[in-house]
Protein backbone atom coordinates (compact mmCIF):
# COMPACT_ATOMS: atom_id res chain seq x y z
CA UNK A 1 0.00 0.00 0.00
CA UNK A 2 1.48 3.79 -0.94
CA UNK A 3 2.20 5.83 2.14
CA UNK A 4 0.19 9.17 2.96
CA UNK A 5 2.88 11.77 2.67
CA UNK A 6 2.78 15.23 1.82
CA UNK A 7 4.62 14.16 -1.68
CA UNK A 8 1.76 11.64 -2.06
CA UNK A 9 -0.77 14.82 -1.91
CA UNK A 10 1.25 16.80 -4.55
CA UNK A 11 1.63 13.86 -6.95
CA UNK A 12 -2.40 13.28 -6.66
CA UNK A 13 -3.07 17.15 -6.80
CA UNK A 14 -1.26 16.82 -10.09
CA UNK A 15 -3.31 14.08 -11.55
CA UNK A 16 -6.93 14.73 -10.34
CA UNK A 17 -6.67 12.30 -7.68
CA UNK A 18 -6.91 9.38 -9.56
CA UNK A 19 -4.09 7.48 -7.93
CA UNK A 20 -5.38 6.61 -4.29
CA UNK A 21 -5.58 3.06 -3.53
CA UNK A 22 -8.66 1.53 -1.42
CA UNK A 23 -7.76 2.09 2.25
CA UNK A 24 -8.52 -1.27 2.88
CA UNK A 25 -8.98 -4.43 0.95
CA UNK A 26 -12.77 -5.74 -0.14
CA UNK A 27 -12.39 -9.46 1.64
CA UNK A 28 -14.37 -12.64 1.39
CA UNK A 29 -13.84 -14.86 4.01
CA UNK A 30 -11.45 -18.14 3.53
CA UNK A 31 -12.14 -20.97 5.09
CA UNK A 32 -10.26 -20.68 8.05
CA UNK A 33 -7.88 -18.44 9.90
CA UNK A 34 -5.15 -18.43 12.56
CA UNK A 35 -7.62 -15.86 14.26
CA UNK A 36 -10.97 -14.62 13.96
CA UNK A 37 -12.23 -11.40 16.12
CA UNK A 38 -15.66 -10.97 16.02
CA UNK A 39 -16.35 -7.05 15.95
CA UNK A 40 -14.76 -4.19 13.80
CA UNK A 41 -14.76 -1.77 16.18
CA UNK A 42 -12.01 0.41 17.48
CA UNK A 43 -11.45 -2.98 19.96
CA UNK A 44 -11.30 -5.67 17.52
CA UNK A 45 -9.37 -3.59 15.48
CA UNK A 46 -6.66 -2.87 17.43
CA UNK A 47 -6.56 -6.62 18.28
CA UNK A 48 -5.71 -7.47 15.05
CA UNK A 49 -3.25 -4.65 14.11
CA UNK A 50 -1.03 -5.41 17.33
CA UNK A 51 -1.30 -9.06 16.85
CA UNK A 52 0.48 -8.46 13.65
CA UNK A 53 2.59 -6.33 14.60
CA UNK A 54 3.98 -7.18 17.91
CA UNK A 55 3.24 -11.00 17.16
CA UNK A 56 3.42 -11.77 13.42
CA UNK A 57 0.27 -13.19 13.68
CA UNK A 58 -1.21 -12.60 10.34
CA UNK A 59 -3.59 -14.68 9.30
CA UNK A 60 -6.58 -12.74 10.89
CA UNK A 61 -9.91 -12.37 9.93
CA UNK A 62 -11.99 -9.47 11.77
CA UNK A 63 -16.24 -9.81 11.66
CA UNK A 64 -18.27 -7.24 11.25
CA UNK A 65 -21.87 -7.59 11.20
CA UNK A 66 -22.41 -4.12 9.89
CA UNK A 67 -19.85 -1.43 8.72
CA UNK A 68 -16.53 -1.04 10.08
CA UNK A 69 -16.38 1.59 13.30
CA UNK A 70 -20.37 1.85 13.10
CA UNK A 71 -20.90 0.53 16.61
CA UNK A 72 -19.89 2.35 19.55
CA UNK A 73 -16.41 3.76 17.99
CA UNK A 74 -18.14 5.53 15.69
CA UNK A 75 -20.78 7.32 18.42
CA UNK A 76 -18.98 8.31 20.72
CA UNK A 77 -17.94 11.81 22.24
CA UNK A 78 -13.85 11.25 21.54
CA UNK A 79 -12.89 11.80 25.41
CA UNK A 80 -9.26 10.19 25.44
CA UNK A 81 -7.64 10.75 29.54
CA UNK A 82 -5.67 8.32 31.57
CA UNK A 83 -6.89 10.06 35.48
CA UNK A 84 -8.31 7.12 36.80
CA UNK A 85 -8.06 5.65 40.30
CA UNK A 86 -6.66 1.90 40.63
CA UNK A 87 -3.70 1.06 39.40
CA UNK A 88 -4.22 -1.56 36.81
CA UNK A 89 -6.79 0.98 35.64
CA UNK A 90 -4.22 3.83 35.30
CA UNK A 91 -1.72 1.10 33.64
CA UNK A 92 -4.00 0.24 30.71
CA UNK A 93 -4.88 4.17 30.14
CA UNK A 94 -1.78 5.23 30.42
CA UNK A 95 -0.73 2.83 28.05
CA UNK A 96 -3.20 3.87 25.59
CA UNK A 97 -2.96 7.55 26.04
CA UNK A 98 0.75 7.31 25.23
CA UNK A 99 -0.25 5.32 22.03
CA UNK A 100 -2.27 7.69 21.26
CA UNK A 101 0.75 10.31 21.11
CA UNK A 102 2.19 8.79 17.91
CA UNK A 103 -0.75 7.11 16.76
CA UNK A 104 -0.95 8.73 13.42
CA UNK A 105 3.18 8.62 12.69
CA UNK A 106 2.48 4.93 13.63
CA UNK A 107 -0.30 4.09 11.26
CA UNK A 108 0.64 6.87 8.95
CA UNK A 109 -3.34 7.91 8.77
CA UNK A 110 -4.40 11.28 10.19
CA UNK A 111 -6.46 10.30 13.54
CA UNK A 112 -6.38 13.75 14.75
CA UNK A 113 -4.82 13.40 18.28
CA UNK A 114 -5.41 17.16 19.85
CA UNK A 115 -3.93 16.81 23.62
CA UNK A 116 -6.23 19.64 24.45
CA UNK A 117 -6.62 19.05 28.21
CA UNK A 118 -9.27 17.57 30.33
CA UNK A 119 -10.69 18.88 32.80
CA UNK A 120 -13.13 17.10 35.56
CA UNK A 121 -15.33 19.91 37.67
CA UNK A 122 -15.53 19.22 41.24
CA UNK A 123 -18.76 21.27 42.29
CA UNK A 124 -19.61 18.97 45.26
CA UNK A 125 -16.83 18.90 48.47
CA UNK A 126 -17.36 15.28 48.24
CA UNK A 127 -16.48 15.98 44.65
CA UNK A 128 -12.98 17.71 45.51
CA UNK A 129 -12.64 15.12 48.22
CA UNK A 130 -12.34 12.43 45.66
CA UNK A 131 -10.92 14.09 42.43
CA UNK A 132 -7.91 15.69 45.61
CA UNK A 133 -7.57 11.34 46.57
CA UNK A 134 -7.20 10.94 42.29
CA UNK A 135 -4.63 13.39 41.60
CA UNK A 136 -2.51 11.94 44.50
CA UNK A 137 -3.16 8.54 43.10
CA UNK A 138 -1.94 9.63 39.70
CA UNK A 139 0.83 10.74 41.14
CA UNK A 140 2.33 7.46 42.97
CA UNK A 141 1.18 5.64 39.37
CA UNK A 142 3.01 8.47 37.02
CA UNK A 143 0.04 9.62 35.59
CA UNK A 144 0.32 13.22 35.01
CA UNK A 145 -2.56 15.35 36.42
CA UNK A 146 -3.46 18.41 38.97
CA UNK A 147 -6.13 19.31 41.09
CA UNK A 148 -6.44 22.87 40.15
CA UNK A 149 -8.23 25.83 41.83
CA UNK A 150 -11.55 27.93 40.47
CA UNK A 151 -9.44 30.69 39.48
CA UNK A 152 -7.29 28.57 37.16
CA UNK A 153 -10.26 26.85 35.51
CA UNK A 154 -12.00 30.02 34.53
CA UNK A 155 -8.33 30.76 32.83
CA UNK A 156 -8.58 27.63 30.92
CA UNK A 157 -12.36 27.57 30.32
CA UNK A 158 -13.42 31.26 30.42
CA UNK A 159 -16.88 30.59 29.21
CA UNK A 160 -17.69 28.41 32.56
CA UNK A 161 -19.70 30.52 35.04
CA UNK A 162 -17.90 29.49 38.45
CA UNK A 163 -21.15 30.82 40.54
CA UNK A 164 -23.70 28.52 39.50
CA UNK A 165 -26.66 28.47 41.71
CA UNK A 166 -26.93 24.74 43.02
CA UNK A 167 -23.77 23.47 42.44
CA UNK A 168 -19.87 26.22 42.31
CA UNK A 169 -17.28 24.93 40.83
CA UNK A 170 -14.81 24.58 43.85
CA UNK A 171 -12.18 23.21 41.63
CA UNK A 172 -11.34 20.44 38.85
CA UNK A 173 -8.66 17.42 37.89
CA UNK A 174 -6.90 18.46 34.96
CA UNK A 175 -4.84 16.21 32.98
CA UNK A 176 -3.13 18.87 30.04
CA UNK A 177 -1.53 15.84 27.65
CA UNK A 178 -5.62 14.64 27.78
CA UNK A 179 -7.92 15.53 24.91
CA UNK A 180 -9.66 14.05 21.87
CA UNK A 181 -9.33 12.43 18.23
CA UNK A 182 -11.01 11.29 15.42
CA UNK A 183 -13.40 8.48 16.23
CA UNK A 184 -13.95 7.37 12.96
CA UNK A 185 -10.11 7.88 11.59
CA UNK A 186 -8.54 5.84 14.43
CA UNK A 187 -10.96 2.23 13.42
CA UNK A 188 -10.24 3.44 9.54
CA UNK A 189 -6.33 3.76 10.43
CA UNK A 190 -6.20 0.54 12.06
CA UNK A 191 -8.37 -1.33 9.24
CA UNK A 192 -5.74 0.10 6.75
CA UNK A 193 -3.48 -1.48 8.09
CA UNK A 194 -4.42 -4.14 9.11
CA UNK A 195 -5.60 -4.85 5.21
CA UNK A 196 -2.07 -4.00 4.83
CA UNK A 197 -0.65 -6.87 6.50
CA UNK A 198 -2.82 -9.11 4.52
CA UNK A 199 -5.60 -9.25 7.04
CA UNK A 200 -9.46 -9.79 6.23
CA UNK A 201 -11.91 -7.16 7.28
CA UNK A 202 -15.03 -8.62 6.28
CA UNK A 203 -17.89 -6.18 6.90
CA UNK A 204 -21.66 -7.17 6.32
CA UNK A 205 -20.80 -10.87 8.28
CA UNK A 206 -22.77 -11.29 10.92
CA UNK A 207 -21.73 -14.17 13.08
CA UNK A 208 -24.81 -16.14 13.98
CA UNK A 209 -22.98 -19.03 16.07
CA UNK A 210 -20.28 -20.21 17.62
CA UNK A 211 -19.25 -23.95 16.81
CA UNK A 212 -17.60 -26.05 19.63
CA UNK A 213 -16.55 -29.87 20.45
CA UNK A 214 -15.04 -30.66 23.92
CA UNK A 215 -14.85 -27.09 25.11
CA UNK A 216 -12.57 -25.78 22.31
CA UNK A 217 -14.06 -23.26 19.50
CA UNK A 218 -13.71 -25.14 16.15
CA UNK A 219 -15.36 -22.16 14.42
CA UNK A 220 -17.89 -19.48 13.87
CA UNK A 221 -21.24 -19.90 11.75
CA UNK A 222 -21.76 -16.19 9.94
CA UNK A 223 -23.99 -15.12 7.06
CA UNK A 224 -21.31 -15.97 4.59
CA UNK A 225 -20.76 -19.42 5.74
CA UNK A 226 -18.90 -21.02 8.25
CA UNK A 227 -15.42 -20.07 8.88
CA UNK A 228 -12.88 -22.21 11.10
CA UNK A 229 -10.21 -21.02 13.53
CA UNK A 230 -7.56 -21.52 15.85
CA UNK A 231 -8.77 -18.66 18.43
CA UNK A 232 -11.73 -16.94 19.03
CA UNK A 233 -11.34 -13.28 19.88
CA UNK A 234 -15.14 -11.54 20.84
CA UNK A 235 -15.09 -7.88 20.86
CA UNK A 236 -18.86 -6.81 20.48
CA UNK A 237 -19.09 -4.19 22.94
CA UNK A 238 -22.71 -3.89 23.78
CA UNK A 239 -23.51 -7.34 22.22
CA UNK A 240 -20.89 -8.96 24.45
CA UNK A 241 -23.91 -10.93 26.32
CA UNK A 242 -25.28 -12.07 22.85
CA UNK A 243 -22.13 -13.58 22.15
CA UNK A 244 -21.37 -14.97 24.92
CA UNK A 245 -24.82 -16.88 24.71
CA UNK A 246 -23.67 -18.37 21.55
CA UNK A 247 -20.73 -19.64 23.26
CA UNK A 248 -22.24 -20.92 26.47
CA UNK A 249 -21.34 -18.77 29.38
CA UNK A 250 -22.74 -15.90 30.85
CA UNK A 251 -21.36 -11.89 31.65
CA UNK A 252 -21.92 -9.47 34.38
CA UNK A 253 -23.07 -7.10 31.41
CA UNK A 254 -25.69 -4.95 31.40
CA UNK A 255 -26.59 -3.23 27.98
CA UNK A 256 -28.05 0.13 28.01
CA UNK A 257 -28.19 3.14 25.31
CA UNK A 258 -25.82 6.23 26.24
CA UNK A 259 -26.52 9.24 24.12
CA UNK A 260 -24.82 12.29 22.93
CA UNK A 261 -25.73 15.34 20.16
CA UNK A 262 -23.80 18.34 19.18
CA UNK A 263 -25.22 22.23 18.53
CA UNK A 264 -25.26 24.00 15.24
CA UNK A 265 -21.61 25.03 14.29
CA UNK A 266 -20.19 28.20 15.83
CA UNK A 267 -16.85 30.21 15.97
CA UNK A 268 -14.45 28.90 18.57
CA UNK A 269 -15.19 29.04 22.47
CA UNK A 270 -13.68 26.16 24.04
CA UNK A 271 -10.27 24.41 23.53
CA UNK A 272 -10.53 21.85 26.24
CA UNK A 273 -12.91 19.02 27.58
CA UNK A 274 -15.06 19.97 30.50
CA UNK A 275 -17.14 17.03 32.46
CA UNK A 276 -19.48 18.44 35.13
CA UNK A 277 -20.44 15.12 36.68
CA UNK A 278 -22.09 16.01 39.80
CA UNK A 279 -24.86 17.85 37.20
CA UNK A 280 -24.36 14.87 34.61
CA UNK A 281 -23.38 16.60 31.09
CA UNK A 282 -20.17 17.44 29.85
CA UNK A 283 -18.67 18.98 26.42
CA UNK A 284 -15.86 19.95 23.37
CA UNK A 285 -15.81 21.74 20.87
CA UNK A 286 -15.19 19.93 17.20
CA UNK A 287 -12.75 20.89 14.56
CA UNK A 288 -16.02 22.21 12.42
CA UNK A 289 -17.25 24.36 15.35
CA UNK A 290 -19.76 22.04 16.85
CA UNK A 291 -20.73 21.68 20.52
CA UNK A 292 -20.23 18.23 21.38
CA UNK A 293 -22.54 17.32 24.33
CA UNK A 294 -22.62 14.33 26.09
CA UNK A 295 -24.94 12.92 28.60
CA UNK A 296 -25.93 9.62 31.03
CA UNK A 297 -26.66 5.82 29.75
CA UNK A 298 -30.22 5.08 30.04
CA UNK A 299 -31.65 4.15 33.27
CA UNK A 300 -32.97 0.78 31.71
CA UNK A 301 -31.39 -2.10 29.99
CA UNK A 302 -32.11 -1.48 26.15
CA UNK A 303 -30.73 -2.32 22.13
CA UNK A 304 -32.16 0.77 21.32
CA UNK A 305 -29.14 2.62 19.32
CA UNK A 306 -30.89 6.07 19.69
CA UNK A 307 -31.05 9.64 21.14
CA UNK A 308 -34.12 10.61 22.99
CA UNK A 309 -36.03 13.91 23.66
CA UNK A 310 -35.81 13.45 28.11
CA UNK A 311 -32.16 13.01 28.08
CA UNK A 312 -31.00 16.00 25.64
CA UNK A 313 -33.54 17.93 27.60
CA UNK A 314 -32.00 16.41 30.80
CA UNK A 315 -28.61 16.90 29.28
CA UNK A 316 -28.77 20.72 28.23
CA UNK A 317 -30.84 21.80 31.39
CA UNK A 318 -27.78 20.55 33.50
CA UNK A 319 -24.99 22.06 31.07
CA UNK A 320 -26.69 26.12 31.20
CA UNK A 321 -26.22 25.98 34.46
CA UNK A 322 -22.37 25.81 34.14
CA UNK A 323 -22.24 27.12 30.34
CA UNK A 324 -25.06 29.89 30.54
CA UNK A 325 -23.95 30.74 26.74
CA UNK A 326 -25.36 27.11 25.15
CA UNK A 327 -28.89 28.11 26.26
CA UNK A 328 -29.11 30.21 22.57
CA UNK A 329 -27.55 27.51 20.97
CA UNK A 330 -29.79 25.36 18.27
CA UNK A 331 -29.40 21.11 18.67
CA UNK A 332 -27.69 19.84 14.90
CA UNK A 333 -28.66 16.19 15.77
CA UNK A 334 -28.40 13.86 18.06
CA UNK A 335 -27.70 9.61 18.55
CA UNK A 336 -27.07 6.89 20.62
CA UNK A 337 -25.10 3.81 21.18
CA UNK A 338 -25.47 0.20 23.31
CA UNK A 339 -22.74 0.24 25.69
CA UNK A 340 -21.48 -3.09 28.02
CA UNK A 341 -21.64 -2.34 31.78
CA UNK A 342 -20.03 -3.92 34.42
CA UNK A 343 -20.89 -3.61 37.95
CA UNK A 344 -17.65 -2.18 39.10
CA UNK A 345 -17.31 -0.21 35.83
CA UNK A 346 -13.86 -1.53 34.29
CA UNK A 347 -13.45 -3.89 31.58
CA UNK A 348 -13.29 -7.53 30.85
CA UNK A 349 -10.19 -8.46 29.21
CA UNK A 350 -10.16 -12.44 29.74
CA UNK A 351 -10.07 -16.13 28.78
CA UNK A 352 -13.30 -17.65 28.74
CA UNK A 353 -14.81 -21.38 29.52
CA UNK A 354 -13.76 -22.61 26.19
CA UNK A 355 -10.10 -23.32 25.69
CA UNK A 356 -9.13 -20.86 22.84
CA UNK A 357 -11.88 -18.59 22.99
CA UNK A 358 -11.23 -14.67 24.58
CA UNK A 359 -13.26 -11.61 25.45
CA UNK A 360 -12.81 -8.05 25.30
CA UNK A 361 -15.68 -6.19 26.69
CA UNK A 362 -17.31 -3.86 29.46
CA UNK A 363 -16.02 -0.67 28.45
CA UNK A 364 -19.05 0.88 29.35
CA UNK A 365 -19.24 4.49 28.46
CA UNK A 366 -15.19 5.09 28.24
CA UNK A 367 -13.42 2.61 25.75
CA UNK A 368 -12.44 5.06 23.32
CA UNK A 369 -9.74 6.31 24.88
CA UNK A 370 -8.69 2.59 25.58
CA UNK A 371 -8.55 1.75 22.11
CA UNK A 372 -4.33 1.16 21.28
CA UNK A 373 -4.01 0.14 25.10
CA UNK A 374 -6.80 -2.40 25.29
CA UNK A 375 -6.01 -3.68 21.62
CA UNK A 376 -2.17 -3.96 22.59
CA UNK A 377 -3.02 -5.86 26.03
CA UNK A 378 -5.46 -8.25 24.34
CA UNK A 379 -3.45 -9.12 21.33
CA UNK A 380 -0.54 -10.08 24.01
CA UNK A 381 -3.09 -12.38 25.86
CA UNK A 382 -4.12 -13.76 22.61
CA UNK A 383 -1.09 -14.57 21.72
CA UNK A 384 0.81 -15.56 24.47
CA UNK A 385 -1.80 -16.49 26.98
CA UNK A 386 -1.26 -13.99 29.39
CA UNK A 387 -0.36 -10.06 29.44
CA UNK A 388 0.56 -7.40 32.24
CA UNK A 389 -2.26 -5.19 31.11
CA UNK A 390 -4.97 -7.44 31.49
CA UNK A 391 -4.34 -9.60 33.99
CA UNK A 392 -6.28 -7.93 36.84
CA UNK A 393 -9.50 -7.64 34.03
CA UNK A 394 -10.20 -11.47 34.54
CA UNK A 395 -13.87 -12.59 34.47
CA UNK A 396 -12.65 -14.50 37.73
CA UNK A 397 -12.79 -11.08 39.58
CA UNK A 398 -16.30 -11.19 39.71
CA UNK A 399 -15.97 -15.21 41.19
CA UNK A 400 -12.98 -13.87 43.73
CA UNK A 401 -14.73 -10.43 44.75
CA UNK A 402 -11.24 -8.62 43.26
CA UNK A 403 -13.67 -5.61 41.64
CA UNK A 404 -11.44 -2.70 39.98
CA UNK A 405 -13.70 0.02 41.29
CA UNK A 406 -13.95 3.03 38.96
CA UNK A 407 -16.93 3.93 40.09
CA UNK A 408 -16.14 7.22 40.38
CA UNK A 409 -13.92 7.83 37.23
CA UNK A 410 -15.70 5.57 35.01
CA UNK A 411 -19.51 5.50 36.16
CA UNK A 412 -20.81 8.93 34.76
CA UNK A 413 -17.72 10.54 33.27
CA UNK A 414 -16.26 9.26 30.03
C1 LIG B 1 -22.77 8.40 23.05
C2 LIG B 1 -21.47 7.76 23.47
C3 LIG B 1 -20.44 8.57 23.94
C4 LIG B 1 -19.23 8.00 24.33
N1 LIG B 1 -18.20 8.83 24.69
C5 LIG B 1 -16.98 8.32 24.96
C6 LIG B 1 -15.89 9.18 25.21
O1 LIG B 1 -16.00 10.41 25.15
N2 LIG B 1 -14.68 8.62 25.50
C7 LIG B 1 -14.51 7.28 25.57
O2 LIG B 1 -13.40 6.84 25.88
N3 LIG B 1 -15.54 6.41 25.28
C8 LIG B 1 -16.76 6.90 24.98
N4 LIG B 1 -17.81 6.06 24.68
C9 LIG B 1 -17.61 4.60 24.77
C10 LIG B 1 -16.89 4.05 23.55
O3 LIG B 1 -17.51 4.50 22.37
C11 LIG B 1 -16.88 2.53 23.56
O4 LIG B 1 -16.43 2.04 24.81
C12 LIG B 1 -15.97 1.96 22.49
O5 LIG B 1 -16.18 2.59 21.26
C13 LIG B 1 -16.20 0.48 22.35
O6 LIG B 1 -15.50 0.04 21.19
P1 LIG B 1 -15.65 -1.45 20.71
O7 LIG B 1 -14.72 -1.63 19.60
O8 LIG B 1 -15.54 -2.35 21.89
O9 LIG B 1 -17.19 -1.53 20.30
P2 LIG B 1 -17.96 -1.12 18.96
O10 LIG B 1 -17.34 0.06 18.30
O11 LIG B 1 -19.41 -1.03 19.34
O12 LIG B 1 -17.70 -2.35 18.02
C14 LIG B 1 -18.32 -3.61 18.20
C15 LIG B 1 -18.72 -4.10 16.84
O13 LIG B 1 -19.19 -5.44 16.96
C16 LIG B 1 -20.16 -5.61 15.94
N5 LIG B 1 -20.97 -6.81 16.23
C17 LIG B 1 -21.89 -6.96 17.22
N6 LIG B 1 -22.44 -8.18 17.13
C18 LIG B 1 -21.86 -8.81 16.07
C19 LIG B 1 -22.03 -10.09 15.46
N7 LIG B 1 -22.92 -10.99 15.93
N8 LIG B 1 -21.27 -10.40 14.37
C20 LIG B 1 -20.37 -9.51 13.86
N9 LIG B 1 -20.19 -8.27 14.41
C21 LIG B 1 -20.92 -7.94 15.49
C22 LIG B 1 -20.95 -4.31 15.98
O14 LIG B 1 -21.66 -4.10 14.78
C23 LIG B 1 -19.85 -3.27 16.23
O15 LIG B 1 -19.40 -2.66 15.04
C24 LIG B 1 -19.04 6.59 24.29
C25 LIG B 1 -20.07 5.77 23.81
C26 LIG B 1 -21.27 6.34 23.38
C27 LIG B 1 -22.36 5.45 22.86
Amino acid sequence: MKRYSAFAIAREALRNHTGWDRAWRKAQPKNRYDVVIIGAGGHGLATAYYLGKNFGITNVAVLEKGWLGGGNTGRNTTIIRSNYLQDPSAAIYEKSRSLYETLSQDLNYNIMFSPRGVMMLAQTQHEVRGYLRTAHANALQGVKTEFIPPKRVKEICPIINLDGPRYPVLGALWQDRAGTARHDAVAWGYARACSDMGMDIIQKCEVTGIRQEGGTVKGVTTTKGDIDCEKLGIVVAGHSGVLADMAGFRLPIESVALQALVSEPIKPVMDCVVMANTVHGYMSQSDKGEMVIGGGADGYNNYTQRGSFHHVEETVRALVETFPMISRLKMLRWWGGIVDMTGDRSPILSKTPLENCFINCGWGTGGFKAIPGSGWGFAELMAKGHSPLTEEFALTRFREGKFIDESVAAGVAH
